[in-house]
């Protein structure tokens, strides 16, 4: 079982900051930003291109909830979830990383160039 399964059973301990009957909210174990946490669906999907419309419709409004919760909702906050190998997704549960509490940087890579548009 993976390790956010483990932790929507219970078998391992997180630091909740809400949940429902279809999804968890809990801190990042290594954060990232002042507030670092993430959003899981509590059923086992692996990643965001495996996901359905309709369960992403449902988890819109618990991440907006989470957000005002955390009081982020005023000052903004960064929403990204990691897919895939380039996406450098490690844990291989879909989880939404909610990034916020201080002015987040944004990063470009050495290999980005325009692109001729069609
Ligand atoms: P990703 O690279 O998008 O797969 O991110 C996985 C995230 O899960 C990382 O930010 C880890 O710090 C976090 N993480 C891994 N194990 C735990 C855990 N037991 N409790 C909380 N966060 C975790």
């Amino acid at each position: 079982m993976c390790i956010f399964c483990q932790i929507v059973k219970g078998e391992i301990p997180s630091n909740k900051v809400l949940e429902d009957d279809d999804f968890l909210c809990f801190h990042d174990i290594n954060p990232a930003a002042p507030v670092h946490l993430l959003v899981i669906p509590k059923e086992h999907i692996e990643k965001f291109q495996d996901v359905s419309g309709e369960m992403m419709a449902k988890m819109t409004p618990f991440i907006q909830k989470v957000a005002q919760l955390m009081e982020l909702d005023e000052n903004g906050y960064r929403l990204i979830t990691n897919n895939g190998r380039d996406g450098g997704q490690e844990v291989g549960h879909l989880h939404f990383h909610i990034l916020g509490g201080t002015r987040l940087a944004w990063h470009r890579f050495d290999d980005a160039h325009p692109k001729e548009s069609l």
